[in-house]
């Protein structure tokens, strides 16, 4: 059996049920009363979502500041950049995150109309079949992720307009962890596309692909912490902090193989063999 435009009703039952099941979680322990629950489905969901996007960015990027600024600092030796910046960042992200929770709206609405490969349960396909369709899930992301990215450094006036509020933090002394979801929210949604146009190619397993969408929250609070891990291939802090500081290296996300195979990586040892 495999994904939705071949499935019939059963499917788009269950892909509303599991997203009215995490409205009902969210939105019931977070908001007062239940006046939310007359709001049309998809109104409920982009909220959910809007109140989803503000919880992981704060919650994660406050404990990740705590833990290498604060905690762990002895063994990070991190430079802590001014409050000022941070406060910019925390703004900027802000500002954005109403309309970034346009994209999991988006990719649930898809999938319960049918617009989507999305299958239910991982035995639909099987443990091989669900493993080959994450993989190629994910080298489509990287692959999608990385051109977008490239465009909207390539093209001057998206670069001009858009993409250039993400790189204001163009030092390690300014970037941290908050600069994660700092973008212009066209920006953001634009490098977050891939994410949307991936289930209606491939066969996706529709809880994986949510979960997938909000660890994109942790993840990029993890390349802007400058902390400089450098694991080939994964694309570190030490490659993301290069991106900042060239605009011409690793525009990759997960990893930097796309910049290998493009001709684009910039290592971390040779731009900061200095120290
Ligand atoms: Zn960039
Ligand atoms: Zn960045």
């Amino acid at each position: 059996m495999a994904a939705s435009p071949h499935a019939g009703g059963d499917y788009l039952r269950l892909f509303r049920e599991e997203t009215e099941w995490y409205s009902e979680m969210l939105l019931g322990a977070m908001l007062p009363g239940d006046w939310w629950r007359g709001l049309p489905h998809p109104v409920r969901s982009w909220l959910r979502n809007t109140l989803g996007v503000y919880l992981l960015y704060y919650v994660t990027s406050f404990l990740w500041c705590f833990v290498i600024y604060y905690w762990k600092r002895h063994a990070y030796k991190n430079s802590i950049p001014s409050t000022e910046a941070m406060k910019k960042q925390i703004i900027v992200a802000s500002k954005a995150m109403p309309f970034y929770a346009l994209v999991p709206t988006g990719c649930e609405y898809m999938a319960e109309s049918g617009w989507t490969w999305c299958f239910f349960h991982i035995s639909d396909v099987g443990w091989p079949m669900y493993l080959v369709y994450l993989a190629l899930y994910l080298i489509f992301l990287e692959f999608g992720l990385y051109w977008v990215h490239r465009m909207t450094h390539e093209i001057k006036p998206i670069y001009k307009h858009l993409h250039s509020t993400h790189h204001i933090y163009n030092k390690e002394s300014t970037l941290s962890p908050f600069a994660g979801l700092a973008f212009d929210p066209v920006d953001g949604i634009l490098q977050a596309l891939p994410h949307v146009i991936a289930p209606l190619l491939l066969p996706t397993h529709f809880r994986t692909s949510i979960v997938i969408l909000f660890l994109e929250g942790v993840w990029t609070t993890n390349i802007h912490d400058c902390i400089h891990g450098n694991i080939w291939p994964v694309m570190g802090a030490g490659y993301h902090t290069i991106h900042h500081t060239t605009y011409r290296h690793n525009y990759g996300h997960y990893t930097i193989l796309m910049d290998w195979l493009f001709g684009t990586v910039g290592e971390p040892e040779d731009i900061f063999k200095k120290d």
